[in-house]
């Protein structure tokens, strides 16, 4: 039993997956079977700025062993994707794999009221899976809407080799204030559930991260603005949630324990505090003040724009009577120029979840290039750095050696049409084919 709970442990292989090769259970095992090789027309390694034509990657198990020009004349266990580009796995760093759209806030407390966490759970391995074959071999999930801790369940059944689905950093419940997150609207007398963990004051906010942590969360996920409207300068502009003295004790105590803090923050107060008080991630940025683009740049504190659910949630929000939503739009638009030019680092993240998941994530790559962005930069923001926000940075990200055989690849060339992306036909992770042309 022991040995067997090893095995599955050390290799993680996904059961569904048609392995490319025999995977040994002893690294000393690792002979000619062990090999594969993946044959690409042209190859995007996830940092260079330039495709490389004609390329051969050495898999040996579940890592990359060397990028080379052609296969050895004995190669046995070649995968012929001379027709096509090869990339990375890519990384989405903002999904919520326990949510399954919530476009208005009857979307949203219907799942939380009318499906159990057990229900959603179900439903979270089917995305999962999705992801998965969408090219997402490693995703960030950010909070889990009122279920709990559900989601290092789902990452411990991938990790096992129990469900397909990506590499997973989880983040738990989330926190915010009292009075400030769905479920809201109900009588005084009527107990709802929360879609985060309620906490209030510096030390509520220690705690907090200290029982998040101990259940398993990779990253915090802090909640820092609310109530959203548009100045008459244009300015977004918020109530923010924690006081800045809370987020500071928060992101304290996560860095204390050797975690990061993640930031929702859309306007201008919640953005501005959580940059104070040092956050790892800001979440949205719809507005962000030139002088918080400034200190981002400084510190290395990531901006995930997540722009596509804008989008997607702005009309139907307008309809609900939020018409906010439309406006933010143009807002959102102008600080990500801003941030780009003004070098912050930006990593691809799509609030997937927060739409639907049988829509294709991969749409985030066009609003980031109809906004500025060249293509190779928006890749590169879904791989190496993705994977640098992750601190993953040795092991996914890029198509080099010693890098595990995360690997996709697309019909065309997404230098010249970044949406090919939507469509990627190859995906490896780890060694096993998850899916082929
Ligand atoms: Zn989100």
């Amino acid at each position: 039993m022991e040995q067997r709970r090893q095995v599955v442990g050390l290799f993680a292989i996904a059961c569904f997956a048609l392995p490319v090769v025999a995977q040994s259970a002893n690294k000393n095992d690792a002979g000619a079977a062990n090999v594969s090789y993946v044959r690409c027309g042209a190859l995007l390694d996830g940092k260079s700025e330039r495709a490389r034509a004609n390329v051969v990657i050495e898999i040996v198990g579940e890592k990359i062993e060397k990028v080379l020009d052609r296969a050895p004349a004995d190669a046995a266990n070649v995968i012929d994707l001379s027709g096509e580009t090869c990339l990375p796995g890519l990384i989405d760093t903002h999904t919520h794999v326990l949510l399954q759209g919530d476009i208005t806030a009857a979307d949203y407390d219907e799942q939380l009221l009318k499906q159990s966490p057990e229900y959603r759970t179900i439903l979270a391995t089917v995305n999962a899976r999705r992801a998965l074959e969408y090219g997402f071999t490693t995703i960030r999930d950010l909070e889990t809407e009122g279920a709990g801790y559900a989601d290092v369940d789902v990452k411990k059944a991938i990790n096992n080799g129990v469900i397909p689905g990506p590499r997973m950093q989880v983040s738990t419940r989330a926190m915010d204030v009292t009075g400030s997150y769905p479920l809201l609207g109900y009588a005084p007398n009527v107990p709802v559930p929360h879609g985060v963990q309620v906490v209030d004051g510096a030390d509520g906010g220690r705690k907090a991260v200290r029982e998040q942590i101990m259940y398993g969360a990779d990253w915090i996920k802090v909640y820092s603005d609310r109530s959203y409207r548009v100045r008459e300068d244009g300015v977004l502009d918020d109530i923010p949630t924690f006081t800045l003295e809370e987020l500071k004790a928060i992101v304290d105590e996560t860095h204390r324990e050797r975690h990061k803090v993640a930031s929702h923050a859309m306007a201008l107060q919640g953005v501005h505090n959580s940059v104070e008080a040092g956050v790892d991630s800001i979440e949205h940025g719809n507005y962000i003040a030139d002088e918080d683009v400034k200190t981002m740049a400084a510190r290395g504190i990531f901006y995930v724009p997540t722009i596509f659910v804008g989008a997607y949630v702005a009309e139907g929000r307008a309809a609900a009577g939020a018409p906010v939503w439309v406006k933010m739009m143009a807002i959102h638009e102008d600080t990500f120029r801003r941030a780009l030019k003004g070098g912050v680092k930006i990593a691809f993240g799509t609030d997937a979840g927060g739409f639907a998941w049988t829509v294709n994530p991969a749409k985030e790559f066009s609003y980031m290039v109809k906004w500025g962005m060249t293509p190779e930069q928006a890749i590169r923001s879904a791989t190496s750095s993705a994977a640098e926000l992750l601190g993953w940075s040795d092991q996914v990200g890029a198509i080099e050696a010693g890098k595990f055989a995360d690997i996709v690849a697309v019909a065309g060339d997404p230098l010249k049409d970044v949406t090919v992306l939507e469509k990627v036909d190859f995906v490896m992770k780890g060694g096993s084919v998850v899916r082929r042309p």
